[in-house]
């Protein structure tokens, strides 16, 4: 099975996978840059092998997401103009380092109205699906909690943007359990998962999951605060996680923490065995 963690990129893109063999993953996630910043260095070609010749050679199942920076949503002219070159930039460099999937928020509206600010992220996916002809990143819209002005926090909002844009065979869906359950999905019972799960396919379809985030949250059902917690800490609980990975519909996708690390990462070992406890034979 595809389980592990958000890793650094921090002394070159490899080391993320270098993190995550170290932490027995068998699948990781990263930023393709400093996520903290709009410029991206351009990668070396040295650095684009050695990225490549890890990938294959460990097996790796890798997974991008985006700058926090960008907001494809946003009203303001200038900054979504720059969060679209910004994000085609990820998208090409994901290309290049033959990662499939790029994790993004799908953007916030910052007081123009949820409708304008769906439409905003419509245009901007076919602007940026216009400009990677043939690519073969898959953009995977992650599930938010709602917080602040972000979009993206029910299924309708995410049915909306994949029924409205062009190419949307180019898109995929990133269920974050945090998220979802601060957005009022509950999923604490094997009766609230198969009823929450269901609500997706009826509106979004199964088939469009390719990653999930698993984080416990520190707020409580449909609070709308994004705060990870570890798993079996948070409101979630442990058991819910276990849902997930015995649910033979899903059970082959990349299944990835976002939760603190701890010192020299000791808290991603101890997140990571608590996933694995949960697989049944
Ligand atoms: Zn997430
Ligand atoms: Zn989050």
């Amino acid at each position: 099975m595809l389980i592990g963690a958000h890793m650094s990129i921090a002394g070159g893109v490899y080391n993320a996978i270098n993190h995550g063999v170290e932490k027995k993953c068998t699948a990781i996630q990263m930023f393709t840059k400093s996520s903290n910043q709009w410029k991206a260095k351009t990668l070396q070609k040295e650095e684009i092998e050695k990225f490549h010749e890890l990938k294959e050679r460990t097996g790796m199942f890798v997974v991008a997401h985006d700058s926090y920076l960008i907001n494809l949503g946003t009203p303001k002219k200038a900054l979504l103009e720059k969060s679209r070159a910004a994000f085609l930039v990820e998208m090409e460099r994901c290309d290049t380092l033959g990662i499939p999937y790029l994790v993004m928020h799908p953007g916030s509206h910052t007081g123009a109205g949820e409708e304008t600010g769906l439409d905003i992220i419509v245009d901007s996916i076919n602007w940026l699906h216009e400009r990677t002809e043939g690519g073969q990143v898959m953009i995977c819209l992650e599930t938010t909690a709602g917080q602040g002005t972000n979009l993206g926090y029910n299924f309708e909002q995410l049915a909306y943007l994949i029924n409205n844009a062009d190419q949307n065979e180019r898109l995929g869906v990133c269920m974050d359990t945090c998220h979802i359950f601060a957005a009022g999905y509950d999923i604490r019972t094997k009766k609230a998962y198969n009823n929450t799960m269901k609500q997706f396919d009826e509106k979004i379809g199964i088939d469009r999951l390719k990653v999930f985030h698993f984080n416990d949250s520190k707020k409580d059902l449909g609070q709308k605060v994004d705060r990870h917690a570890h798993i079996g800490e948070g409101f979630i609980g442990k058991e819910p996680f276990g849902y997930f990975l015995n649910d033979k519909r899903i059970n082959k996708l990349p299944f990835l923490l976002e939760t603190p690390k701890g010192e020299d990462g000791e808290m991603d070992d101890i997140n990571l065995n608590i996933l694995r406890s949960l697989i049944k034979k």
